[in-house]
């Protein structure tokens, strides 16, 4: 109900679909009986379309329309979308604009259509007029998209001129995002300037006919891009197909960087087992799940249980990597997804991918970003080859330059509703609308995000620009990608921020950073606590302004009252919140390190639960030695480094911890993720007693908040650990008891304020179990859920927040402002 259905629009759509509507039917007899009509009849309008409607194949769409409604008039692109002049019958110019929206391309997204009466000048035929390059930018740019079908029948068609030729694309499909430097979108500002069209491919590209008419990026054997490949050293290796070449190192268990869309891949086997090792050690990345691109929707099903929700997901033209349940029979080795019942698993999104499969000698090839461990992805000829000689065995390269980094996307179906994870490839740039309920137009802002999984956001007028994924803001290479990719998107939308929003956290880089840049421009920066951000995007996404009732179920995020929050339960309108109650502050022992050591986070909520840590069968559970466990207990007795948080994310380590018995991770929320992975087959529904952490009202007049408990439930844990129930048991029961526990406490918050609506927001909503059962039992007990679909939960959709709670906030000062 309040979650986005597949195919609406920005950007869930699907590759195919719609494109029936664009065969070419008989109007051009049609169009030539107007000429018979009597000029009286005529009308002339103006129509203009605004939305991403360049480099999608619109100007192509809207001759043909004009011709199939007999139309004279023109068609150009300007800097706030397209401009139409149509002239003809009336009824005949009706139909053309109801067809506009009905029928537009696969890629394209209107947002806006205005119609003006002209004077009919009595003009004849329908023309194409070159881009206009002047004014202020508005319009949307296209993400990159996937092959499309007739593309690849071409591809694997030996009779047709683009057969094998990795970089073949049309107006419904191929790179646009990460190949332009700037718009209107037009072969000169993109990386394919520097090829010339050979008079085949001009031919179709002038050709209003042909699918390639204005295609940007066409281009072919003869005259596009090309490939070759290269030993690790840089050396060249001779081959007359390169792609075929490739293909068989992969075979025999080579590492092989592979030049793509967005960057570069590090691609093995990924149903050999020593190889994929082999890739880990070189990576330095031993724990963290690696991606799987297979062949096409057939392969994904034989390694993965699918549900329809998931194959439609998979079928996107963003084709981001889906998180969806391994098979057992799956033939992906264990060391892709080490301890987990999920994989990763892709389709291949671009003409080269798609040759990789098709001779059949690999099944599904790991493609995991080409970097190491948090760096951002490599892009560059020259760069991959000094940053990843160490690791590749084989470097596949290409000519077409790559202008944005941009890794893949990754999503995953909660209860039928997608719901993306990371927002990169095939969703960037396009806009994701502010509610039309704020009645302002937000002047052009900056948000910068958080610090991990970072992405920044430019807002203007009704609409916001999340950047792509950049990870994690903790070094220079990091700084350095958040910088030119604000660089390029500030001068792609022509965006100047006139206010800056930022997260509260003062050790942040991306605050600094951000305080830093503000002054030296003399703008106003915009202070956003951490969770107001998560839950103000969810209630954004669904046009809400508030009020509502706000889960922000989250790692870790700077408090108003300098602790570490994120298990809260906030009152929200956009510009502002109140916090109605919280999990219990427990200590977090060494700060981030309990971020690595889960161990700690059990030893410190242990401690706040009232338990004898220092007993012989706690140190036991923790897996540590007595003196460790001292040391820890004096750190929290004496308030050294040990801070306070309220995160429901380090509870879950915690209590994966103790349960499955991990002390260390190799990346963040892995205890958490392999104790929701246990708990997979388990039901969702338990008498859970003792697990449901109890909510204590606040003090009477005291104006402190209520506090959720966890002392019970801990108590719960240990007695069925040491009772010998299962893992797998406990884990499901404590997913249940923190879902009713929140429950409960969203049941108080709306007899208190009346509040029907709950957004769920925060890193833990990538915990699906969790995820599914609060909507389906928040449901049942009458609430209207929110959850996020077009952008991530986690905190790679922060900026998208910031910005929603910064337009409100000034919207607000402007209203009061002009009451004054
Ligand atoms: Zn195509
Ligand atoms: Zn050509």
């Amino acid at each position: 109900m309040s979650s986005r259905p597949i195919g609406r629009k920005g950007g869930w759509g699907t590759a195919e679909g719609r494109n029936s509507a664009h065969a070419l039917c008989l109007s051009a007899v049609r169009g030539s009986c107007l000429t018979n009509k009597p000029h009286a009849e005529r009308r002339r309008r103006e129509v203009l379309v605004r939305g991403v409607v360049q480099g999608v194949g619109f100007r192509p769409f809207v001759y043909r329309l004009a011709q199939e409604e007999g139309l004279a008039g023109s068609i150009g692109n300007d800097t706030d979308g397209v401009s139409i002049e149509v002239e003809g019958p009336e009824e005949r110019l009706d139909a053309f604009v109801a067809r506009l929206r009905a029928e537009m391309p696969p890629l394209a997204r209107i947002d806006a259509v205005g119609v003006r009466a002209l004077t009919p000048t009595g003009e004849a035929g329908f023309r194409i007029v070159a881009s206009e390059t002047l004014g202020r930018v508005s319009t949307g740019i296209p993400a990159d998209a996937a092959t499309c079908a007739d593309c690849l029948r071409e591809l694997m068609d030996p009779s047709d001129r683009r057969y094998r030729y990795p970089f073949l694309n049309c107006t419904n499909c191929g790179p646009r995002y990460t190949i332009t430097r700037r718009i209107p979108y037009d072969r000169p500002q993109t990386s394919m300037a520097r090829f010339t069209m050979c008079p085949a491919c001009q031919a179709e590209y002038d050709d209003p006919t042909n699918r390639r008419f204005h295609a940007q990026p066409n281009a072919c054997r003869v005259c596009g891009p090309r490939v070759w490949l290269l030993s690790a050293d840089g050396s060249a290796i001779s081959t007359d197909d390169p792609v075929a070449a490739c293909v068989e190192r992969l075979a025999t268990g080579e590492i092989v960087a592979i030049k793509g869309i967005g960057g570069f891949h590090l691609s093995v086997d990924a149903a050999n087992e020593a190889a994929v090792t082999r890739l880990r050690e070189r990576k330095h990345r031993y724990g963290k799940p690696l991606a799987v691109m297979v062949r096409d929707l057939d392969a994904a099903r034989g390694v993965c249980t699918l549900t329809a929700a998931e194959e439609a997901l998979l079928q996107t033209t963003a084709r981001p990597i889906v998180l969806a349940r391994k098979r057992e029979d799956s033939g992906i080795a264990e060391s892709v997804a080490p301890g987990i019942p999920w994989l990763g698993v892709f389709l291949p999104y671009a003409p080269l991918q798609h040759l990789l499969f098709a001779s059949g000698q690999v099944k599904a090839l790991v493609m995991t970003s080409a970097n190491l461990s948090e760096e951002p992805i490599a892009i560059d000829n020259g760069e991959a080859l000094a940053r990843l000689g160490q690791i590749a065995d084989a470097f596949l390269m290409h000519d077409r330059e790559i202008l944005q980094r941009c890794d893949d996307s990754v999503a995953a179906v909660v209860e039928g509703a997608p719901q993306l994870l990371r927002r990169a490839r095939g969703f960037v740039p396009l806009g994701v609308e502010l509610p039309a309920a704020l009645g302002f137009d937000a002047p052009p802002l900056l948000a910068v995000g958080g610090h991990l999984k970072n992405a920044f956001a430019l807002a203007r007028g009704r609409f916001v620009y999340q950047s792509q994924h950049l990870g994690d803001l903790e070094n220079l290479a990091g700084l350095e990608f958040f910088k030119e990719s604000l660089d390029h998107l500030m001068r792609t939308f022509e965006i100047e921020p006139q206010a800056v929003a930022h997260d509260l956290h003062p050790g942040y880089l991306s605050t600094a950073w951000a305080s830093e840049w503000a002054r030296e421009r003399g703008l106003p920066l915009i202070g956003v606590q951490h969770h107001h951000a998560h839950v103000a995007g969810c209630m954004a996404e669904h046009g809400l302004t508030g009020p509502a009732i706000g889960l922000a179920l989250d790692g870790t995020g700077y408090g108003t009252d300098g602790h570490i929050w994120g298990g809260e339960v906030l009152i929200c309108r956009l510009d502002g919140f109140e916090r109605f109650a919280h999990l219990e502050y427990v200590p977090m022992p060494g700060g981030d390190a309990a971020v690595k050591e889960p161990w700690r986070m059990a030893l410190g909520a242990l401690h706040a639960a009232g338990f004898d840590v220092e007993s012989e069968q706690i140190v036991k559970l923790l897996g540590a030695q007595a003196s460790e466990v001292r040391v820890l207990q004096r750190m929290i007795e004496r308030g050294i480094n040990a801070p306070m948080t309220s995160s429901l994310g380090r509870l879950f380590d915690a209590v994966a911890s103790v349960v499955l018995g991990r002390r260390m991770v190799d990346y963040e929320a892995q205890a958490a993720i392999e104790l929701e992975g246990i708990a997979v087959d388990e039901p969702d529904r338990f008498e859970q007693g003792d697990y449901v952490p109890e909510l204590h009202e606040a003090d009477e007049g005291s104006g402190s908040e209520a506090v959720i408990r966890t002392g019970k439930m801990w108590k719960a844990v240990l007695e069925d650990l040491w009772r010998g129930v299962p893992a797998r048991r406990i884990a499901a029961r404590f997913h249940t008891g923190i879902a009713e526990g929140f429950i409960n406490a969203a049941v108080n918050a709306r007899i208190e304020n009346g509040i029907n609506a709950v957004a769920l927001s925060g890193g833990c909503m990538a915990n699906r179990r969790l995820a599914r059962l609060l909507r389906t039992r928040l449901e049942e007990e009458g609430f209207e859920v929110l959850q996020h679909a077009q952008v991530s939960p986690g905190d790679g959709g922060l900026s998208y927040g910031q910005a929603a709670v910064a337009a409100a906030m000034l919207s607000k000062s402007k209203l009061s402002g002009e009451a004054d």
